[in-house]
């Protein structure tokens, strides 16, 4: 049996615990926060998940909401015309294959913190500095840091080559509601477009007082949706959200004239720069910790990828460790393991990402508008969500993107 610390009791910490707790392994966890700040505290995120990561929290029997949270059912895209009449000129949605869903971190985390326990895990309520990271690795025979966007995440080289960003690339808030009419005839995430703007989209989600909507804006910097820093208080906040559909989005402002807040929590504003890191960190003793989740790859929550990521990066993480049985986890063992998650997976996810935050090319908005009467090119949009490797090649390539657009509309007739 092998001794593995994990800093960090997020979605890929818990999730890579429960898993080596399951195969055997004794774990240590360490969190700087305990379950009931968790509970009480601000929402974190919108982290709405799809199947396959969904998937993967099933097969570790860690899905406790999968009955009570509402399901989303579809990806829709509207784009308003260029003469700010309110009108759309793409407005399309698709069904996915199999639903994605949201609880809000608030009730997972605390629930999988007891779960943790409960199947035999050590729990440390510590803020991991390096000293403590020290003590860690020399009394583990892995260290994996899973701590986000937390200070301690820095010890992590950023990746020049593979960070295509070095500033933020949207002002984020989060709005979670009650009374938002649904969208009919089926739920969606309904992602809106707006050019020079940003972008807002809505979903369905379980929050700590039962199913909600979340609102998600992403306003270009110094843009009008870059339009927090005055706001300090919950109603401001839930104003300020309005004021933004109203004057951009007004088909989606139709749906929420009766939203009110969830909670004083359920708000949450804030910008990060996108960033890959090395995956190994060489501590003051020269003992190595490997970097997991967000610390390693920190996207923009643009296309809703990081806890599916960390999903993902968690479970190969799993496979690898798992694999290693009785050897040493050295550092060209960590490098192969995150090279495994990255070259199969991640590097296809944050390479779609950031087209996304760039000014849409000529092709990609011809494949945004020709998705509105090609069903099946809408319906691979949707569905990518889920695996965002099947963007690729016509999604980056302007001739790939005509092939395609003519393969799917011939599949359509
Ligand atoms: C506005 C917004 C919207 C988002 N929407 C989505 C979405 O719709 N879908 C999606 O998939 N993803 C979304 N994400 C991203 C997603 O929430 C994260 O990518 C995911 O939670 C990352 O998981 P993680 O395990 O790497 O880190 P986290 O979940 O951030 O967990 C890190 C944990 O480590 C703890 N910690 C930090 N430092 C220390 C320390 N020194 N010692 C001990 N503990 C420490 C923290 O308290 C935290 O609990 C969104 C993010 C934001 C900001």
């Amino acid at each position: 049996m092998q001794r593995i610390a994990i800093v960090g009791a997020g979605q890929s910490g818990l999730q890579l615990g429960l898993g080596l707790l399951a195969a055997g392994h004794e774990v240590t966890l360490y969190s700087n926060r305990t379950a009931q700040d968790i509970a009480r505290g601000r929402v974190m995120s919108s982290q709405c998940m799809f199947h396959s990561a969904l998937q993967i929290e099933r097969d570790l029997g860690l899905d406790l909401w999968g009955k009570e949270c509402p399901w989303v059912e579809g990806i829709g895209l509207a784009v308003p015309q260029a003469d700010g009449g309110g009108e759309r000129a793409v407005d399309w949605v698709a069904r996915l294959n199999a639903g994605a869903q949201s609880v809000d971190q608030r009730l997972k985390i605390p629930a999988w913190m007891d779960m943790f326990e409960r199947r035999g895990g050590e729990l440390v309520l510590q803020d991991v500095g390096v000293e403590e990271l020290e003590a860690c690795a020399l009394r583990h025979d892995l260290t994996v840091v899973a701590s986000g966007k937390g200070e301690i995440s820095r010890l992590f080289e950023r990746d020049a080559r593979k960070s295509r960003f070095d500033q933020p690339q949207r002002a984020l808030a989060l709005t979670y509601v009650r009374g938002m009419a649904p969208r009919q005839p089926h739920s969606a995430v309904c992602f809106n477009l707006i050019p020079g703007v940003g972008e807002y989209f809505a979903f369905p989600a379980l929050t700590t007082t039962g199913p909600c909507e979340i609102m998600v804006f992403e306003g270009l910097p110094g843009g009008p949706m870059d339009c927090w820093a005055d706001v300090d208080t919950p109603a401001m906040h839930l104003e300020r959200s309005r004021w933004i559909l109203e004057r951009f989005v007004p088909w989606e402002a139709g749906r929420c004239r009766h939203i009110e807040l969830t909670d004083d929590n359920g708000i949450l504003a804030g910008r990060f720069a996108p960033t890959v890191r090395k995956p190994v960190a060489t501590l003051p003793s020269g003992r190595k910790v490997l970097g997991m989740g967000d610390v390693v790859v920190l996207n923009d929550p643009i296309t809703g990828q990081g806890s599916n990521n960390a999903a993902k990066c968690a479970h190969s993480y799993l496979q690898s460790i798992v694999a290693r049985a009785g050897s040493a986890f050295d550092a060209p063992w960590m490098q192969q393991t995150f090279d495994r998650y990255w070259f199969g997976y991640a590097q296809w996810v944050t390479q779609w990402t950031n087209m996304l935050l760039a000014p849409p090319p000529p092709h990609v908005l011809q494949l945004l508008a020709s998705a509105g009467s090609v069903p099946p090119l809408a319906s691979a949009f949707a569905n990518g969500f889920d695996d965002p490797r099947t963007f690729f090649p016509w999604f980056t390539d302007p001739d790939e993107a005509r092939h395609y657009i003519e393969s799917c509309a011939a599949v359509a007739a």
